[in-house]
C-alpha cells in the first residue's frame, strides 16, 4: 500500500488497488481473514497541498470470515473511509504527532498500510454471522441446522430426568 510522492502530480493520483487476500494475511495474521468473493478494494485520490499529501480514500468491498454459530463462511460488508494527511517529517517535529490523521512521510513515498490494517480490524464485528437469523450447529450431531433440520432432541432429553423428579418431589409433599 506504497505510492511514490514524486507520481503525484499537480492532477493528484488516483487510488484503484486491489487488497489482496496474501496483503490481508500478512497485515492481520491474529484474525481469520480473508477478502470475500466480491473483492475489497482502496479507492480514492492522494492530492498534493503544498507541501502536504492528502488521501481521501473508501476501503470497500467485502471481507470473508467464519460464522460464529455454524462455522460457514460469514461475508462482512465494508465501506470505510479514510482521510490521512501526510507531511514531511520535519514539519511533524514541530507539528506534534497528537493527530492520529497525520501521517509522516516515510522517504518519498506514502504508505497507508498500517492505516488500512487498523480501519479493516475496527469495522470487523465480534460475533460474525453469516446470516443475522444463523440457526448454528447441533449440539448433539453436529448437522448444520440451517441447512437440515436434524431429529435430534437435545434439550428435551437434558431437561425430562429433571422434569420427572420435580414432579416426584411435588407428589410427595
Ligand atoms: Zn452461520
Ligand atoms: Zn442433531
Amino acid at each position: 500500500m506504497r505510492f511514490k510522492i514524486n507520481e503525484i502530480g499537480a492532477e493528484g493520483l488516483p487510488l484503484h488497488v486491489p487488497v489482496t487476500a496474501e496483503w490481508v494475511a500478512a497485515a492481520c495474521p491474529e484474525a481469520e481473514l480473508r477478502p470475500g468473493p466480491g473483492g475489497l478494494a482502496l479507492d480514492g485520490r492522494i492530492d498534493k497541498t503544498g507541501e502536504d499529501y492528502l488521501l481521501r480514500a473508501h476501503v470497500r468491498g467485502e471481507l470473508e470470515m467464519t460464522c460464529a454459530r455454524c462455522l460457514e463462511p460469514a461475508r462482512i460488508p465494508i465501506d470505510v473511509p479514510l482521510a490521512l494527511t501526510f507531511v514531511s517529517s520535519e514539519a511533524d517535529k514541530t507539528d506534534g504527532d497528537d493527530d492520529p490523521d497525520v501521517v509522516p512521510l516515510k522517504g518519498n513515498e506514502i504508505d497507508v498500510g498500517d492505516e488500512v490494517r487498523d480501519e479493516i480490524l475496527l469495522a470487523l464485528p465480534l460475533n460474525p454471522l453469516c446470516q443475522e437469523a444463523c440457526r448454528g450447529l447441533c449440539e448433539v450431531c453436529g448437522a448444520n441446522r440451517n441447512l437440515s433440520a436434524c431429529t435430534c432432541k437435545a434439550g428435551v432429553a437434558a431437561t425430562a430426568p429433571f422434569a420427572a423428579l420435580g414432579k416426584l418431589k411435588l407428589s410427595n409433599t
